[in-house]
């Protein structure tokens, strides 16, 4: 264990090395055609099997351990976002309005990191690693359910990931047993009214009046009909109806999002607002329509793992280093693995104000202490060897 995470550590240069030649040059969600060909290249030199195009850009490698044992997966996610890089640093992105806003080239050079330490002390591990980078994280339907589909998590006992994350200072970890980042839905709603005179609102039925109704009642239920105790949102984020002031508007169009960590309130939440939405329209008799788009489903630890975060943390960070999270509003499709294996999904801060690294999640001037890599190299490291050698696994 030692020898590998000084090995580990000596691959820092070259992690950096990775992660700024990936910040260069970010693609896309579902067009991560050289950052996979990048990775298997780099996988391939390390003398790991891999596997390319497993459900869409994703690339597996498989790393098999000296004596028998438990196989773990590790993930990093690969796809950039729709951003004009702000930065003004020499690894900025090269291409216009593509950007690493989420530290994902750092989650594939940490991946690439720990594939390469561990592969060099193969002989010792007590089974097998295999090392998931998923393409298209950023956009539902995401990239995890095809990578799994295809058979990502065949023979894998257990699945770690981990996310640095910015609002968190750099040396610290953070998760939380149970659920951890939310489900986060979609909703189209369009009102159909009568258009006409605006001054001869009797002759029209006005999608705008209705559409307002709508909004309003849509906040009763989060207040009125959900358990106080439960955390969810949901936000009208656009409403869109008429073209001029003297015409009333036959058509208004409003979208928003759910969020939720419990999948029985997200269905429920979404009967209400169909109930909701049929019922104010009926009212005024307006037509309507609903496109509820699901998108994630909410990121829920397996309690055990979250322990094993907890008392793994401590040894790799030091203690006062690991708390636990709030719960966190934002989505991730890594919720997919822990619905079909166990395992945990981890925070790894990486904000350090002297470094710039200050600004959120994407955010045009987003950046990372690279410090954190290695920090996540250490604790997705010791969650794998820590699971490989427990020999009363829950
Ligand atoms: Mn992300």
């Amino acid at each position: 264990m030692n020898e590998l995470i000084q090995t580990m550590d000596r691959l820092f240069p070259q992690m950096v090395a990775w992660r700024r030649h990936l910040h260069q040059h970010p693609e896309l969600s579902f067009h991560e055609v050289e950052t996979a060909g990048f990775i298997a290249k780099e996988i391939q030199q390390m003398d790991i099997e891999v596997r390319t195009g497993v459900g869409g850009y994703g690339v597996l490698g498989l790393l098999k351990g000296g004596r028998p044992g438990p196989t773990v997966a590790l993930r990093a996610d690969i796809d950039a976002l729709p951003i004009q890089d702000e930065k003004t640093c020499e690894y900025a992105s090269k291409r216009n309005g593509v950007m690493h806003a989420c530290g994902h080239d750092a989650h594939t050079a940490t991946l690439l990191g720990v594939a390469k330490a561990c592969s060099a002390h193969r002989e010792e591990l007590n089974g097998n690693l295999v090392f998931l980078f998923q393409p298209a994280e950023e956009v539902s339907p995401g990239g995890a359910v095809s990578m799994i589909a295809d058979g990502a998590l065949d023979g894998v006992d257990a699945v770690y990931g981990v996310h640095l994350w910015t609002p968190f200072p750099v040396g610290t970890a953070a998760s939380r047993p149970g659920p951890m980042m939310a489900a986060a839905d979609e909703f189209v709603i369009d009102v159909k009214g009568k258009g006409g005179h605006g001054g001869l609102p009797h002759e029209t039925i006005d999608s705008i009046v209705i559409a307002s109704h709508l909004v309003v009642n849509l906040q009763t239920i989060v207040s009125r009909t959900t358990d106080p105790t439960d955390a969810c949102v949901i936000s009208v984020g656009s409403f869109h109806g008429g073209s001029s002031f003297n015409v009333i508007a036959e058509k208004t169009r409003i979208t928003g999002t759910v969020r939720t960590f419990d999948q029985k309130l997200r269905s429920d939440i979404k009967s209400r607002i169909e109930h909701i939405v049929s019922h104010t329209c009926a009212m005024f008799g307006a037509q309507y329509e609903i496109d509820y788009k699901w998108g994630y489903p909410p990121v829920v630890n397996h309690a055990a793992e979250a322990e094993r975060f907890f008392k793994v943390g401590a040894q790799v960070l030091g203690k006062d280093a690991i708390f636990e999270c709030p719960l966190i509003m934002a989505g991730e499709d890594f919720s997919y693995y822990l619905q079909n294996r166990t395992g945990c999904f981890m925070f790894v801060g990486a904000g350090n104000q002297e470094k710039n690294a200050n600004f959120s999640h994407h955010h045009p001037k987003f950046d990372i202490d690279e410090d954190a890599m290695l920090n996540a190299a250490h604790l997705l490291i010791g969650m794998a060897l820590d699971y490989m050698n427990d020999t009363d696994k829950c």
